[in-house]
């Protein structure tokens, strides 16, 4: 694609950036036939090559962006399926991200949308809050009807639906302290323990921890880490995302000289494609932050990449269930994690089956379901539709995004590591309960 920006306009990394991956798409749209909001809507402006053509023109014009822009990549899931489906490698997640800060800084949104966009920007990091904004969900779900009707109150109800009903106790595994390794002792490793995921559903983080240390690995939760970044960066908030992601970079780096790290593990793979990226958001930083990223950025694994490279084992019989795998966009797409989840799940003893249109997204995609409930409603609804035919007894996940969006369908819903953490001699999780009394 021909670009026509100024030397200026190039002198700005951020640009420079986007130029060059404008120039490696050659309009083909291929991506179009994997896009989901295309697959949706049938609008050429809601397909990547679309969105890259409107990306392109509000860059290179340089001023502010047009409600029409932004209302084609808001509806954006950010899925990255167009990714893996393009040919000539378009890197379209730094492109949509860098569209994202521009819009963030040159457009006006409505009120409304621009508090419920800092409020959540507010609240999703931070484990505290989230959890009393939960509490307070539950108390406010009947009073709903009496908000005017619109776009205010389909949000705050997708909100609210989102919201548990019962909230798990905090579970003081996830603090910051060193859980020793069992046995011998093969490795050390940081555990993020994460934002949303550790108040929405701390057993996830709870079977990391037992199913390392009972492999020999030593897991540390270090002090001073939070939120990778990705919430607020994919709404546009680069400066908010950059100070997680240092935090983050400080904590973990202390860990390292403390005594060496194997792997920074990540169990929710939203997070996992962002702090893997860590390297890239941090490329124009000062040499003592870019190298930390880097450094960061190469030791991050998806958990199943750990267990994989640990030589996960199995210690009970297999247990006669069959599992839905679903694949997470931010695995699969994010950091082309496919076939490894299933094999470990198929070693555990499962029988795994897979979706049809195992491409698309689930609808959940960060906050994505809270900010577009219609669209994420309809993929939902497929994706839920297409786990069913499987013929599965429980969904399993790497994500807790997809885990939360899917949870209320017909089957129990598991996250992988939980289901390989029972498998070795860890607690049953409660999905199979559920799996073993609805057969
Ligand atoms: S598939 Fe790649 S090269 Fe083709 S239009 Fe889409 S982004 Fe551009
Ligand atoms: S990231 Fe997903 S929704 Fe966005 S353009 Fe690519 S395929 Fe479409």
């Amino acid at each position: 694609m021909q670009t026509n920006f100024t030397a200026e306009q190039l002198a700005d990394s951020a640009t420079r950036e986007s130029n060059t991956i404008l120039r490696t798409c050659v309009h083909c749209g291929f991506c179009t036939a994997t896009c989901p909001t295309f697959q949706l809507l049938g609008d050429e402006l809601d397909s990547p090559r679309g969105r890259i053509y409107l990306i392109k023109d509000m860059l290179e014009s340089g001023r502010p962006a047009t409600e029409e822009v932004v209302r084609h990549v808001d509806r954006c899931l950010s899925c990255l399926s167009c990714m893996t489906t393009c040919p000539s490698g378009v890197n379209y997640m730094h492109l949509v991200d860098h569209a994202r800060h521009y819009i963030e800084q040159t457009y006006q949104r409505p009120f409304g949308e621009r508090l419920l966009r800092r409020v959540l920007a507010m609240v999703l990091p931070k484990p505290g809050r989230f959890r009393l904004v939960l509490r307070g969900a539950a108390l406010a779900r009947p009073f709903t009807a009496l908000l005017p009707a619109g776009t205010f109150r389909t949000r705050v109800r997708a909100m609210l639906k989102l919201a548990p009903k019962r909230l798990p106790a905090p579970d003081p595994m996830q603090d910051a302290q060193t859980h020793r390794a069992i046995g011998e002792k093969r490795g050390r490793v940081a555990l993020l323990t994460g934002c949303a995921q550790q108040v929405l559903n701390p057993g996830i983080n709870a079977a990391t921890i037992r199913l390392l240390t009972r492999m020999g690995i030593e897991v540390v939760i270090p002090r001073g880490q939070g939120c990778c970044g990705a919430l607020t960066h994919h709404m546009g908030q680069a400066g908010q995302a950059m100070d997680s992601a240092r935090a983050n970079l400080r904590a973990w780096s202390r860990e390292m000289e403390k005594g060496g790290l194997d792997a920074v593990v990540i169990n929710a793979s939203g997070c996992g494609t962002t702090v893997k990226d860590y390297g890239f958001m941090f490329r124009d930083e000062k040499p003592k932050w870019k190298d930390k990223a880097e450094q960061v950025a190469a030791l991050a694994m998806d958990i199943t990449e750990v267990l994989a490279r640990f030589n996960y084992a199995p210690t009970r019989p297999a247990p006669g269930l069959t599992v839905a795998y679903h694949s997470a966009c931010s695995l699969q797409h994010g950091q082309k994690i496919t076939a490894l989840p299933k094999q470990l799940l198929a070693r555990a003893g499962f029988t795994v089956k897979e979706p049809a249109e195992g491409h698309l997204c689930c609808g959940s995609a960060g906050t994505y379901n809270l900010m577009q409930p219609e669209i994420a409603g309809q993929l939902k609804e497929r994706k839920l539709a297409n786990l069913n035919r499987t013929g599965a007894q429980l969904v399993a996940a790497g994500n807790i995004g997809c885990l939360t969006q899917l949870g209320d369908g017909a089957l129990p819903t598991a996250h992988t590591v939980e289901l390989l953490d029972w498998m070795a001699g860890g607690p049953e999780p409660a999905a199979i309960a559920q799996a073993r009394h609805a057969t």
